[in-house]
């Protein structure tokens, strides 16, 4: 089948499309009826069916591939390595089942997962899953203002949290923040079950802290069946990065989330049972969800969870996992490659990656020289991928598990089946045409494995996403795009990081990708700052590939010159940036997303804003340097 036609079908038919896609998973009663859509923006999927997130992972492998690996956990900090196969897995799961069970955990109860990326975070979200509790699992970067946020909004009755993480050599405690966090949360948890990794000292507070190795000791033999849940059922709360304001706590299903992700692993990754799959994220974000934990796993894959970062030891490590563990798939993101790229190949080069067949990128905007230069050095396919916290699987990519369409520089690919993806006029909400500017919109109903609300607040689901463009359902993505004439798509940036200079409006993405293309340039924000004239303007923050060639201020203003006039050049003299400050590094998330609004912030004398999830404070001391100069 070509994928047009699959795709075709997925928008005509939904209801028979994915009747045949419920197929990928078990069910333990068959679903009354597939989407009930009777209440839009709101869609039920397979209404009446009862499944469970953790038997499609775990159990239903153990007829088949009980003694394979399941769960590989490599961590470079604490050189530990230690593979559980599905049936040790499946102890282990139902160990610290038994153990939520003994704390008063209930169906329907939320259980906050604070935790750095280690086995028994898996374990945990998947025994919440068999027992039907709600996970919500906070970053481990958190710190404990933003932890409390989220322990006010989940308000669970357990937390489970290890006594550190470690990162670049260094232990980072978890349960001081954790117990500031509860201190600061006007809502108390009950219990807070806490890994003893032997990093850190903890302060035990009788009656609410367990220790897990005891608890564990006790349950060793515990056998915990699985509850099943109506499709519909909560399975998680998830927060969005917070990259533009307030995160918003995304509830997912079951059932539908369960078909989507079988459904993703074999259409779009390609994962075959007894293959192991690598994805570099954390199990705090959204594709440590879909695609460490769960995607793989239901898939019958091994998965591998990983702490550590790309360049300890050396470079190489994460070549070298590739090599020993026979990795097929594997998903990391832009940022992780470009801090690669700083280093020399040879260490790449090393490695038999003869089993890799495909790179996965997502999160942010894949600039052609990442993308380029990662495909020649490993010499497989980069695949791009456009999705968000809330459709929980991709909107925008390559199908090639259906058809081997080719990939686009610059673009994340064409619309994923089950998605239909529109380009709309943000004024009228009418279609644009090719090559035509507009927000990238999803008409509804979301497809399975999507968002079913914002946790606790239906009505700021429908404000939030829905309501621009009432007359036709448009789900807003918030993210400008093109699509061009052959439907493939391109993202110019978020709606909200426009830039209106002297009445036109520009995206920040826009004037990167343009200064990007200056040779010298490995990478650039730029934000829009108050301008008394004009309204606004943008300023631009680049990265040099060799700092040594801006040291003097001749220099420097010779190559800011340069690259306005690029600039002048591709997008016109109203898209230049009024300054180019050149900068080591860039103020990013843990996640890697670039944090435009704290340095818009700066530019413009005000408080950066909430920073918790920030990779590197020291960044912000460069912005505020440049400005001064
Ligand atoms: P918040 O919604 O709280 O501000 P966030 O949008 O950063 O945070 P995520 O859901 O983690 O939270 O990120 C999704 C966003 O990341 C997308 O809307 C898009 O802006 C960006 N993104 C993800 N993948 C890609 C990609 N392949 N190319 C370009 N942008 C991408
Ligand atoms: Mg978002």
């Amino acid at each position: 089948m070509t994928y047009a036609a699959f795709y075709q079908e997925s928008i005509q038919d939904p209801q028979g499309f994915w009747a045949k896609e419920a197929q990928l998973i078990d069910w333990h009663k068959p679903y009354d009826q597939v989407l009930d859509h009777s209440k839009p923006p709101f869609a039920k999927w397979y209404v009446g069916g009862e499944t469970n997130l953790c038997y499609n992972a775990v159990d239903r492998w153990l007829a088949s591939q009980a003694d394979q690996p399941a769960l590989i956990a490599i961590s470079t900090e604490t050189n530990t390595e230690k593979t559980y196969s599905f049936a040790e897995l499946h102890a282990e799961v139902q160990r610290m089942a038994a153990i939520m069970l003994g704390l008063g955990v209930k169906q329907g109860d939320r259980v906050l997962i604070y935790m750095p990326m280690i086995a028994e975070a898996a374990f945990a979200m998947l025994a919440c899953a068999r027992i039907g509790a709600v996970h919500s699992v906070v970053f481990g970067g958190f710190a404990s203002k933003s932890l409390a946020t989220r322990i006010d909004d989940a308000k669970p009755v357990l937390v489970i949290s290890a006594d550190a993480g470690m990162r670049g050599g260094k232990a980072v405690p978890y349960k001081p923040l954790l117990d500031e966090a509860i201190t600061l949360a006007e809502y108390k948890p009950a219990h807070v079950l806490l890994v003893d990794r032997g990093l850190d000292t903890m302060q035990i507070e009788a009656g609410r802290d367990v220790d897990y190795a005891a608890a564990r000791a006790q349950h060793m033999y515990a056998q915990v069946p699985v509850t099943w849940l109506e499709s519909n059922a909560m399975s998680y709360v998830l927060y969005t990065s917070g990259t533009t304001g307030k995160p918003k706590g995304v509830q997912r299903d079951v059932g539908g989330y369960a078909v989507a992700l079988a459904s993703s692993m074999k259409h779009i990754f390609c994962g075959k049972p007894g293959e192991t799959y690598f994805a570099t994220s954390d199990i705090g974000w959204v594709v440590g969800h879909s695609y460490i934990v769960y995607g793989p796993l239901i898939a019958g894959m091994a998965t591998i969870m990983y702490e550590g970062t790309p360049i300890r030891p050396d470079a190489g490590i994460w070549w070298s996992i590739v090599e020993k563990y026979k990795v097929t798939r594997m998903f990391s993101a832009p940022t992780a490659v470009r801090v690669l790229k700083k280093h020399p190949s040879e260490l790449m080069r090393k490695y038999d990656l003869s089993s890799l067949k495909a790179l996965y990128l997502a999160g942010e905007p894949l600039d052609e020289t990442t993308s380029s230069w990662i495909a020649n050095e490993l010499g497989v396919s980069i695949i791009d991928n456009y999705w968000q916290t809330e459709t929980g699987w991709p909107i925008l990519t390559v199908a090639h598990g259906v058809e081997q369409t080719s990939t686009r520089l610059g673009s994340p690919g064409i619309a994923m089946y089950g998605y239909d993806v529109r380009i709309i006029d943000e004024n009228t909400g009418a279609e644009c045409a090719a090559n035509e500017k507009g927000v990238v919109a999803i008409k509804g109903p979301l497809p399975p494995g999507c968002m079913q609300t914002v946790y606790g607040d239906d009505q700021r689901f429908v404000n939030t996403y829905w309501s621009n463009f009432s007359h036709e359902q448009l789900y807003s993505t918030f993210d400008w795009g093109i699509r061009d004439a052959d439907g493939y798509y391109f993202i110019l940036g978020r709606t909200d990081d426009v830039i209106n200079v002297a009445g036109h409006r520009l995206g920040t993405r826009e004037i990167e990708e343009s200064i990007s293309s200056h040779p010298q340039i490995s990478e650039v924000a730029v934000v829009g700052v108050e301008d008394k004239l004009k309204g606004q303007v943008a300023v631009a923050f680049a990265i040099l590939k060799k700092p040594e060639l801006a040291e003097t201020p001749e220099q420097k203003r010779a190559l800011e010159a340069e690259v306005m006039s690029v600039v002048d050049k591709q997008l016109g003299a109203v898209a230049r940036p009024s300054r180019v400050h050149f900068v080591s590094i860039l103020p990013k998330t843990r996640s890697g997303k670039l944090l435009r609004r704290s340095i818009q912030a700066i530019c413009e004398g005000r408080e950066a804003g909430d920073l918790t999830t920030i990779e590197d404070p020291s960044s912000l001391q460069q912005i505020q340097a440049a400005l001064k100069v």
